[in-house]
């Protein structure tokens, strides 16, 4: 059965020196997010996506930010899991499209790598788009960075 799955992330840009890191992509130069992990919103939407898609709960019940063990944690190797996870249940990812909503960094140089590295991590295709909220709420000001992911999966 095909199942569908969403996943929604926002994290606050932190004051710390940390580097931004989204879709696996570090981007030198460009103000880091605030979070338990590297805090890399695209990895974290498009694993609660594919979560979702299967009903296997959440990223929060499967790497509580809690627990000391994901601190400063690469989330791709979070996705990894959780895509290993999908295979042992034989589940087939048919592809995942994000969107990612913020003022910065500019997503568009971006976004090749992004796809390139989430792509190789899920074993189907992801697609990226950036968009801006256009000065409106929290992300228009330049608070944080949003990451929305949809998810198809053959559910068997
Ligand atoms: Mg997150």
């Amino acid at each position: 059965m095909l199942r569908i799955g969403q996943g929604y992330d926002v994290h606050r840009f932190a004051d710390d020196d940390r580097t931004m890191v989204l879709g696996g992509v570090r981007m030198e130069g460009e103000r880091g997010l605030l979070g338990h992990s590297d805090a890399d919103a695209v990895a974290h939407a498009v694993t609660d996506a594919l979560l979702a898609a299967t009903g296997l709960g959440d990223i929060g019940q499967h790497f509580p930010d809690t627990d000391p063990r994901w601190k400063g944690a690469d989330s791709m190797e979070m996705l990894a899991q959780v895509v290993a996870m999908l295979h042992e249940r034989r589940c087939t990812v048919g592809n995942v499209d994000c969107t990612v909503v913020c003022e910065r960094p500019r997503i568009a140089p971006h976004r090749e790598e992004m796809q390139r590295r989430l792509t190789a991590v899920v074993g189907a295709p992801v697609t990226v788009k950036g968009r801006r909220a256009e000065g409106l709420g929290a992300i228009g000001r330049g608070e944080g960075v949003m990451c929305t992911a949809v998810a198809l999966v053959d559910v068997p």
